[in-house]
C-alpha cells in the first residue's frame, strides 16, 4: 500500500484545556479546533506540526476508549495511537486482511475532520494502535 505520510499522532489526555497549555504556550503550536467525535466519545484538538499533526483526545465518557486507554496507564495520559494517511482506505484494509493481518474496523468510520479511518489489530503491528487514514 502506498502510505503519503505520517497524518497525526494520537495522544491521550485528562484534560484538554490543560494540556493544550503546553502545546500552545510553550511550543507555540496553534490548534486549529476543537471538535466532539461522539461515536468515538472524544473530545479532540489537532495542531499542526510540519507537515503532519499532534491530536490530544479526551474523553467524554468514562467508558470510551480514551478512558479505559487512561485507566490502563495508571490514570495517566499518554500517546495512545499513531495515523497514516493512504491514499485509498477501503484497499488498504483489503491489503492488510489478504496479507493475513486483522483489522479492528473492517469497515472505514468517519472520525475527526470527517476523515474515513480504520484501526490496524495491535496483534499484528507490535502492541501499536496504527490508524490508517484517508482525507480528500
Ligand atoms: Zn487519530
Amino acid at each position: 500500500m502506498d502510505i503519503l505520510k505520517v497524518d497525526h499522532i494520537g495522544i491521550a489526555v485528562n484534560n484538554l484545556d490543560e494540556s493544550l497549555k503546553f502545546y500552545e504556550d510553550i511550543l507555540n503550536l496553534k490548534c486549529e479546533g476543537c471538535e466532539v467525535v461522539e461515536e468515538q466519545k472524544v473530545k479532540v484538538a489537532f495542531l499542526p506540526v510540519g507537515d503532519t499533526e499532534i491530536e490530544l483526545l479526551e474523553s467524554t465518557t468514562q467508558d470510551g476508549p480514551i478512558a479505559k486507554f487512561i485507566e490502563k496507564n495508571s490514570g495517566r495520559g499518554g500517546v495512545q495511537h499513531i495515523a497514516v494517511r493512504v491514499e485509498n482506505i477501503e484497499k488498504a484494509i483489503e491489503e492488510v486482511k489478504a496479507k493475513g493481518y486483522k483489522m479492528i474496523d473492517e469497515v472505514p468510520r468517519y472520525g475527526a475532520g470527517n476523515a474515513k479511518i480504520a484501526f490496524c489489530h495491535p496483534k499484528g503491528t507490535d502492541g501499536v494502535l496504527l490508524e490508517l487514514t484517508e482525507r480528500k
